[in-house]
């Protein structure tokens, strides 16, 4: 199987970067009305719709939702690159369509999406509301899954670019959980069942990205909805999408998350899932907090007449401006930073930091300052 022509096939060219709201979506739901299954099934906190869609025949129920935290794109676009791929009607998704019966919720929380944050309008983590359902979003969430009784949910993420696979200098580009159902992180019955899809789509992934797929914490949280539906027998994959070099509008990585989409459904069309591949699931090496968007070396700083070379790292904050998304670097290490990677490195050879402020990097601060006064950093990285 070829997964990279089938994905530039299929690809939703109409979805780019990482600012996706429902003035994005709402055209391709809209063109998706035609032949399918579209409905409103509520509305978010500030009244904006919450679409669900449905499509395919099959006998094997598979719920996924995206964007339920806001600013995680990512695995939205490639949810409509495989509703594309759904409506290409090829041999291989007449296979699909005829397994699998899918319920996809492209976007939780659309108030969050709007204004590019994590949390709902109220500012709550629709993913620690599991329990209590505070919120409509959550309420709506929780609705969908009681209606459509899934056997398998896929609960779509974007997650940081700090994380790294295990200790090595590779970014975890795509990351998967089988969220645990109990303190003791034990394997049932259900929660296996998400192993062994992992474990397949690991197997794939590897050929495409070899070495940059990690596997997420498994502590366990009842508040979350992953750890809820797993509690509730529903054997449920938290898919989280990452940082690949130089890809900060994660065109590439929503590749490989369609790429794993489709893969793990294939295994499951073609196996019963009653195998045990726990042991090759934990030698997917765990996430780790290991990188930084920039390192930069050897910076000679005169901290009060005392110059001592050092190095510091900056993180991009992504900030809308006008409805337009930024990446802005800030200062955020300074010193030791053994252990850690940089998404780029810079060596500065001992020349000497200055600014236009107090001559020394403050975290927390815009990362824009000179060495030996005619190299420029301009938000992070070096002019030319
Ligand atoms: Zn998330």
């Amino acid at each position: 199987m070829n997964y990279d022509i089938i994905f530039d096939r299929c690809k939703e060219e109409t979805l780019f970067g990482r600012y996706i709201t429902l003035l994005e979506i709402e055209p391709l739901l809209i063109k998706f009305k035609l032949t399918n299954n579209v409905s409103i099934i509520g509305y978010s906190v500030l009244q904006k719709p919450i679409y669900k869609l449905e499509i395919g025949t099959g006998k094997i129920k598979i719920f996924m939702w995206s964007q339920m935290h806001g600013n995680e794109s990512t695995t939205t676009k490639a949810l409509f690159d495989f509703l594309n791929f759904l409506k290409s009607k090829s041999d291989f998704s007449a296979k699909i369509l005829d397994a699998f019966t899918f319920c996809f919720l492209p976007m939780v929380n659309p108030d969050g999406a709007f204004l590019y944050t994590r949390e709902n309008a109220n500012g709550i983590d629709l993913n620690r509301d599991a329990q209590i359902l505070s919120q409509p979003e959550s309420k709506i969430l929780r609705q969908v899954f009681d209606d459509f009784k899934p056997n398998f949910c896929y609960n779509l993420h974007d997650q940081r670019s700090i994380f790294g696979v295990g200790n090595s200098n590779k970014p975890a580009t795509v990351s998967f959980l089988a969220p645990s159902f109990n303190e003791n992180r034990d394997v049932n019955s259900t929660r296996i069942k998400a192993i062994n899809v992992i474990v397949a789509m690991n197997a794939v992934l590897q050929k495409y990205l070899p070495g940059q797929v990690g596997r997420f914490d498994d502590s366990f949280n009842l508040n979350c909805v992953g750890d809820t539906f797993q509690t509730l027998n529903v054997p449920t994959i938290l898919f989280e999408a990452g940082h690949f070099t130089n890809d900060y509008n994660r065109q590439l990585t929503r590749k490989f998350i369609f790429i794993a989409m489709l893969s793990g459904l294939n295994y499951i069309s073609e196996n019963d899932v009653v195998s045990n591949e726990n042991s090759l699931y934990l030698q997917i090496p765990q996430n780790k907090v290991t990188f930084y968007d920039i390192i930069y070396k050897n910076i000679k700083i005169n901290y009060d007449g005392n110059e001592i070379i050092t190095n510091f790292a900056s993180q991009y904050k992504e900030e809308l401006v006008d409805e337009k998304l930024v990446f802005n670097a800030y200062f955020s290490r300074i010193g030791n930073l053994d252990g850690f990677y940089g998404h780029y490195q810079y060596d500065a050879q001992g020349k000497l930091y200055s600014d236009e402020f107090k001559n020394k990097p403050e975290i927390g601060e815009l990362v824009n300052f000179c060495l030996d006064n005619h190299i420029k950093i301009v938000n992070g990285l070096v002019k030319v």
